[in-house]
């Protein structure tokens, strides 16, 4: 008898952690889809040749003018791509990670 009462205890323990680990997962998905990716523009001066990357801001297109360098000369913008952002669990991996590494 007591058996079998253990026996239902951890099929029901099975079932409910289970359930927590998908609902758990459902959770991080959508957190995750919205920090994934972030757009970036790149700049460069006419002059100088510098370029530099900054955050993506509306109305961004490749080849419009954008602000002026340290040079002086107006800076064009030459590209505009997206990057993925890491989440805080890529994050926390690549630091046990590291910690592995040496
Ligand atoms: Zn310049």
């Amino acid at each position: 008898m007591l058996r079998w009462i253990l026996t239902i205890i951890g099929i029901a323990l099975y079932i409910w952690w289970m359930r927590r680990r998908k609902k758990k997962a459902e959770k991080g998905e959508k957190k995750d889809a919205f920090s994934k990716m972030e757009m970036r523009t790149v700049r460069e001066c006419k002059k100088c040749k510098k370029t530099r990357t900054r955050k993506f801001k509306r109305g961004d297109y490749v080849f419009k003018d954008d602000k002026k360098c340290k040079c002086g000369q107006k800076t064009i913008i030459t590209g505009i791509y997206t990057v993925k952002v890491k989440t805080k669990k890529e994050l926390k991996w690549e630091k046990e990670f590291k910690k592995w590494q040496y």
